[in-house]
């Protein structure tokens, strides 16, 4: 997927639709992978057909339409922060182990401190976006994002999202998005692939 230019395909989803459930409906991801992700992908590909970003991938995409083709950053966005997503929960759960356990404790004040802020940040964005856990100037780091903004337009390293925007959760708990956020957080978010994301950015580095 990394090198792969338009037209580009909805990615598969990495479990089946009713695996996050009851935390996350099998109802909701059929729209919110089904209709929204698929919408994002589409609309992406009719309005990159013959301009200067056919031949980028999805990540250069959404770095050079940032700040200067508002459309085309939406969609683009929106396309990478959905697979992203997908690929932050699974139906295990699980807690941060390792040198990501000691990069929690050393820049967010341990695993609840995370737990409390990632959740604050959810909750607190104002109307449609993503909070998310960054590695950025070598420090972890939990930030919010607006509508279809993203970390990786603003060179820093994703390593957990959460969805925020309605469609994520209002099937499932209506107007509740604090008890969306924090079932989520509690039990959904894979931790494995958190480290991946940071194992993959150490040795960008060191190339
Ligand atoms: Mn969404």
């Amino acid at each position: 997927m990394a090198t792969q230019t338009a037209p580009f395909q909805l990615p598969p989803l990495p479990w089946p639709e009713n695996a996050l459930d009851p935390v996350i409906s099998a109802n909701t991801l059929s729209f919110h992978y089904g209709k929204h992700h698929r919408a994002y992908v589409n609309k992406l590909n009719e309005l990159v057909q013959g301009t200067r970003f056919a031949d980028m991938t999805l990540e250069q995409i959404v770095k050079e339409s940032a700040g200067k083709d508002q459309k085309v950053f939406n969609n683009a966005a929106q396309a990478w922060n959905h697979t992203f997503f997908w690929n932050c929960l699974r139906k295990e759960g699980g807690k941060p182990s390792g040198a990501l356990a000691s990069r929690i404790d050393a820049d967010c004040g341990g695993y609840d401190a995370f737990k409390q802020k990632f959740a604050d940040a959810a909750v607190n964005c104002f109307g449609s976006g993503w909070a998310w856990l960054v590695e950025k100037d070598g420090k972890l780091d939990i930030v919010a994002t607006s509508n279809a903004g993203t970390p990786i337009a603003q060179g820093q390293t994703p390593l957990l999202t959460l969805d925020v925007w309605e469609h994520a959760y209002y099937l499932d708990y209506q107007n509740r998005r604090p008890d969306y956020a924090a079932a989520v957080i509690d039990k959904l978010l894979n931790w494995d692939f958190a480290a991946e994301q940071l194992e993959k950015a150490k040795q960008r580095k060191a190339a």
